[in-house]
């Protein structure tokens, strides 16, 4: 079994992620997050806003409507290649007009191609409840416009001024034609955003890009994605977006020595805002208190995959380790992001005396963290139970815990056990994991 099947299999026995409705055979591209995917989603999300939003002084956060005025689309380009016929090369995703191509092979990677389709990005949706009065709209294709559609609102009701973000986090839909490698390319996906705007200035952009893209790398770092993993790879001129002034990936070494693109990291210069003035008429320019002067600025953009990310966190932190005769397959992810930060056993289910402690510490801890209670089988078990989940302590109240009031933590990543007193818990943990 590869990889990528190792985590499919352990996503979904484990309850991170399942096919999407997948009693009634599942749905193409998409997926859903069970009990311990949800956490560690919300986790991912949960750091993102505070190292983004919450610790910057000039960074707000929005959260816009998936469903927006059909104009908005226009303006952003994003419409526009709705008549091409494209095909898409099933290995390196590539999209090219079909017209253009002079074989049946991609020419970027000699891959197979797709069948030429008249290629639609954006997912139609219809507003309103009397048929054939129902207005066509479409499920965005990126969160990025409801940002800058709401730059002037912004600006009118924050104290803000340039230099300044804005942060977003919401789902983006797209009608991928070849989704697949688990949730990384997906037809419903998450994305966590920051457009921070600045003066229009080659100079000012080439230094912000370089500062973002460090920002970017360091976080996923200090996420613990072994550095080795990572890469930044900059966009030739011709593979651009319609928008990018420059363009920067940052890409993940996937199983297989195939690097993929975890995060992009964009200069978007004027477009959107010049594009939203023009299609809706109203000023969105800035103007400069100090110098007097009215300008569209520019945007640097940071737009990262929630669930790509995900993917990426449980493929870097999966190991098989060899203890003894027995193989222990363990997630270590980072604190973190894990889950369940920790677990809690009476050491034998039948001994209330046990059990009545182990609850009391259970339900002390689980007031501030995501805590679990593990009763069954032997302790040996719960621990391999709990490694495959990433949980990186687990406490087991056992008989000289009613004696001394103490209890054993037992740390995932070197197995090692200390005993640590049943007040002293929560600083403990405080001190490991923080408020995560
Ligand atoms: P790709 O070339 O892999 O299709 P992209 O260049 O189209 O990606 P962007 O438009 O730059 O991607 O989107 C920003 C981020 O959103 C990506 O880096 C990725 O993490 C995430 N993303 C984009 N498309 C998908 C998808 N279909 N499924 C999951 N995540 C996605």
């Amino acid at each position: 079994m590869d990889i990528l099947e190792k985590i499919t299999s352990l996503a979904k026995r484990r309850g991170f992620i399942y096919p999407g409705s997948e009693i009634y055979g599942g749905l193409s591209g998409t997926w859903d997050y069970g009990p311990l995917g949800v956490e560690l989603k919300n986790n991912i999300k949960k750091i993102f806003w505070e190292t983004t939003v919450q610790s910057r002084d000039n960074v707000v956060g929005i959260d816009a409507a998936i469903l927006m005025n059909p104009r908005v689309w226009e303006a952003s380009g994003h419409l526009d290649s709705f008549t091409d016929p494209l095909v898409e090369c099933k290995s390196c995703h590539h999209r090219f007009r079909a017209d253009t191509l002079k074989n049946d092979l991609c020419p970027d990677c000699g891959g197979e191609l797709t069948e030429p389709k008249l290629f639609n990005l954006l997912m139609e949706a219809s507003v309103g409840v009397v048929e054939g009065k129902k207005q066509k709209v479409y499920l965005r294709g990126e969160i990025t416009q409801g940002v800058h559609v709401n730059f002037k609102q912004v600006l009118d009701s924050q104290r803000v001024s340039i230099p300044f973000g804005i942060a977003q986090i919401g789902k983006a839909f797209r009608n991928e034609i070849t989704p697949g490698k688990l949730t990384f390319r997906s037809r419903e996906f998450e994305q966590m955003e920051l457009q921070y705007y600045i003066k229009p200035d080659e100079k000012e952009a080439r230094k912000q890009i370089e500062f973002w893209k460090k920002e970017r790398l360091v976080w996923y770092h200090n996420l613990g994605i072994d550095k080795k993993q990572l890469r930044f790879r900059e966009h030739a001129p011709n593979e651009r977006a319609h928008y990018a002034k420059a363009a920067w990936d940052i890409e993940y070494n996937f199983p297989g020595g195939d690097w993929n693109e975890l995060e992009g990291i964009h200069n978007r210069g004027d477009w959107d805002l010049r594009r939203h003035q023009e299609y809706s008429k109203k000023d969105l320019r800035y103007f400069d208190d100090e110098t007097k002067e009215r300008y569209f600025p520019w945007t640097i953009e940071t737009s990262g995959g929630v669930d790509r990310a995900a993917l990426f966190f449980l493929i870097d932190a999966y190991r098989e380790e060899n203890i003894g005769k027995e193989t222990r397959t363990v997630l270590k992810l980072h604190p973190q992001l894990a889950p369940y930060k920790t677990a809690v056993f009476p050491l034998l289910a039948n001994k209330p005396k046990l059990v009545k402690l182990a609850q009391s510490v259970y339900d002390n801890l689980k007031r501030r963290w995501m805590v679990n209670w593990d009763d069954r089988g032997n302790i040996g078990k719960r621990y391999r139970y709990q490694d495959e989940a990433g949980t990186p302590f687990c406490i087991t109240v056992d008989f000289d815990s009613l004696e001394k009031n103490d209890v054993t933590v037992r740390d995932r990543d070197s197995m090692k056990q200390i005993r640590v007193k049943i007040e002293e818990l929560e600083e403990f943990f405080h001190n490991k994991l923080g408020e995560f």
